[in-house]
């Protein structure tokens, strides 16, 4: 078991790994850039380091500071969360040559499945059903022409090394292709420094499906079901739920041996998510795997009561998974609503500042996972989200009851701040919604109109 670490992140998912830690025993250490020294979930570290001003690129993405501040706080490994560097292969090779554990899967699995075109090679290796799609990257205007004429149009032009539903481009004929190509060539090329972009068919009103798996280090794989994720805006996730509505068990057996079939391939090791479209015939497509621990993990953690955030710290350790498949029991239902400081009315433009009055909800079947507390300044340099509202009731009706209530509860108020809680409201009010009939396209057709 791992006696010390040190969590390269912030916010809520620090303060996560934070408990954790402290549940199994392991001294947590802690780092803030000066843009959020004073935040109070840094009391609850066992030490805190500052490394660096508010841009994340001199703080939380700065490999050197924090391999420094690991060494100083004397830790045997890094929790890097979600987002800054989870998924940086770079960085979990440095790691290892300073000899400090990566809290997750080896440097190598992470650059296999962190470039979606050779992921997705993975996938047809293993056997799991993808995308169809050129065989690899795209160069040139004409080969992605002669893709497009195969598959059929609406496509979509990936970059192989995006992210954060970034680098995504649909082209509905030709002349559209024609022109976005290169674009989205120099986009990805300055967005994420790497041209490379691969083509794929446009699957028209899926569901975003997404199986979270874990994998020890003796060989054990398993998966605990599925979180559906197609209430998005701009391919960013808003609400997530498990079980999917759209999923029968059959499929879910299906999904889920597809996905631990991939996690196999890929040599996968810790928590990590295989993520699939699924279309309205009832096909499934892998899109990618996420190498690192998800926003959206609570739902899963509610439903099958299986602590994802320890079990990644015991398999880094050493420990051998204690649940085998058939001992995974899915038990109710539980929705994640992400409460972003923005203003939803004003095309979500974000709302940082000081939080004067905050009210978290509580009762029977809520867990709210935030870092912030009244009084806590929203710092204008990061990622919006400021907290996790998760419901959970015995059936999908009943969570949706809970989430009207506990969004009810819920006050976030200070001069200027606006948040997606009425946005969560009026979704849950749509029949589409309580009918469980929505894709990745619901949110911004509702926007729309
Ligand atoms: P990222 O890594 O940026 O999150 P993903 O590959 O996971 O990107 O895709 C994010 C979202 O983009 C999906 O949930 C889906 O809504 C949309 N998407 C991706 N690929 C396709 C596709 N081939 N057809 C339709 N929608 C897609």
């Amino acid at each position: 078991m791992l006696r010390r670490i040190l969590i390269a992140n912030r916010g809520e998912i620090a303060l996560r790994v934070i408990r954790a830690c402290h549940e199994l025993g392991i001294e947590a250490v802690a780092v803030y850039s000066t843009a959020d020294r004073g935040s109070p979930y840094l009391d609850l570290a066992d030490e805190a380091i500052c490394i660096g001003p508010p841009e994340s690129a001199r703080s939380y993405l700065d490999i050197p500071r924090i391999i420094s501040a690991a060494e100083i706080a004397d830790v045997e490994a890094i929790h890097p969360g979600y987002g800054f560097l989870a998924e940086n292969a770079h960085f979990a090779e440095v790691c290892a040559s300073c000899n400090i554990q990566f809290i997750g899967p080896p440097a190598e699995v992470i650059a296999s499945c962190g470039n979606k075109s050779k992921a997705k090679d993975l996938a047809r290796q293993a056997g799991v059903p993808v995308v169809p799609g050129s065989d690899g990257p795209v160069d040139s205007v004409e080969e992605a022409v002669k893709v497009a004429r195969g598959i059929g149009y609406p496509v979509i032009i990936k970059a192989a090394a995006g992210g954060g539903g970034r680098g995504m481009r649909v082209a509905s004929n030709e002349v559209s292709l024609r022109h976005g190509f290169q674009q989205a060539q120099s986009e990805a090329a300055a967005a994420f420094k790497d041209p490379t972009v691969y083509i794929e068919k446009f699957v028209e009103n899926p569901r975003h499906v997404e199986f979270q798996i874990l994998a020890d280090a003796h060989g054990r794989v398993i998966h605990l079901g599925e979180r559906d994720c197609s209430i998005q805006r701009r391919h960013q996730k808003l609400i997530e739920e498990s079980p999917s509505p759209a999923l029968t068990p059959e499929l879910r057996e299906r999904m889920g041996e597809a996905a631990v079939a991939f996690a196999r391939e890929a040599g996968y090791v810790n928590a990590g998510t295989v993520e699939f479209l699924l279309d309205r015939e009832g096909n499934f497509y892998f899109i990618e795997l996420n190498a690192r621990i998800q926003v959206e993990h609570p739902v899963t953690e509610e439903v099958s009561g299986v602590d994802l955030v320890k079990w990644q710290l015991r398999v880094a350790g050493g420990e051998a998974l204690a649940l085998a498949q058939e001992d995974v029991d899915l038990q109710g239902h539980a929705i994640e609503f992400r409460i972003n400081a923005e203003n939803p009315e004003r095309n979500f433009a974000p709302t940082p500042g000081r939080i004067e009055q905050l009210v978290l909800p509580g009762g029977p079947g809520v867990r709210v996972d935030t870092h912030v507390c009244a009084g806590y300044t929203i710092p204008r340099h990061y990622d919006s989200m400021i907290a996790k509202l998760i419901v959970t009731g015995p059936t999908r009706e009943a969570a949706i009851r809970t989430g009207l209530r506990a969004l009810g509860e819920l006050r976030v108020e200070g001069p200027g701040i606006a948040t997606t809680v009425p946005l969560h409201r009026e979704i849950l009010a749509r029949a589409e919604f309580v009918n469980g009939q929505v894709d990745t396209g619901f949110l911004e057709r509702y926007l729309e109109s």
